[in-house]
């Protein structure tokens, strides 16, 4: 069975049989923070469990890299929604090691775009339209850094207020270590 169906098919069981009733919790995060972190299939349970932390508890963003890689993107305006609207009082940003997304570089990705199908004519015709593919598909040196870039995007946003903790973690996938990279309370 193909792989959507196979969800489909569960699902009703799911609902049948009433197990979505172990799941429900509140709509508000019982803590008040919002934790934007990579996709990386390894810290899907890995960087809730490594923080203490249950479903129902926070407001969770991920994407690849846990990068802001726009202040107007749809990642800060979560972040924004989450603290206006949804209670949150805090933001962590969560890069960690081994990032697959920081390792990317462009040509690659470009390469295997093309190899199914995507004609140089479409790229090129991006960068003309001055959309800077080269650069937007460009991972990171430093996850350090990285976070600390995200963490300085969100806190000088002209949209959100100064009393808002902004703090920067690192996760190293292997172990859940966590190192704190900014502390927002002191700075
Ligand atoms: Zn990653």
């Amino acid at each position: 069975m193909e792989l959507l169906y196979e969800l489909l098919e569960y699902n009703k069981k799911f609902v049948e049989t009433k197990e979505y009733e172990n799941y429900i919790v509140e709509k508000s995060p019982k803590k008040k923070m919002v934790l934007v972190s990579c996709m990386d299939t390894r810290l899907t349970e890995m960087s809730f469990k490594s923080l203490g932390l249950k479903s129902g508890d926070i407001k969770h963003i991920q994407n690849a890299g846990a990068v802001i890689s726009h202040p107007y993107g749809s990642t800060i305006r979560s972040i924004l929604v989450a603290v206006y609207m949804l209670g949150v009082d805090e933001v962590v940003i969560m890069g960690h090691h081994d990032c697959g997304f920081g390792a990317l570089q462009p040509e690659p990705m470009l390469e295997e775009m093309k190899s199914r199908g995507i004609k140089d004519e479409t790229l090129n015709t991006l960068r003309h339209a001055g959309i800077d593919i080269d650069n937007w598909l460009k991972g990171f040196n430093s996850v350090e850094e990285s976070v600390t870039e995200g963490v300085n995007t969100v806190k000088t946003h002209p949209l959100l207020t100064k009393d808002v903790p902004v703090h920067g973690l690192v996760i190293n996938p292997d172990n859940g270590k966590v190192d704190l990279i900014v502390d927002g309370y002191k700075n």
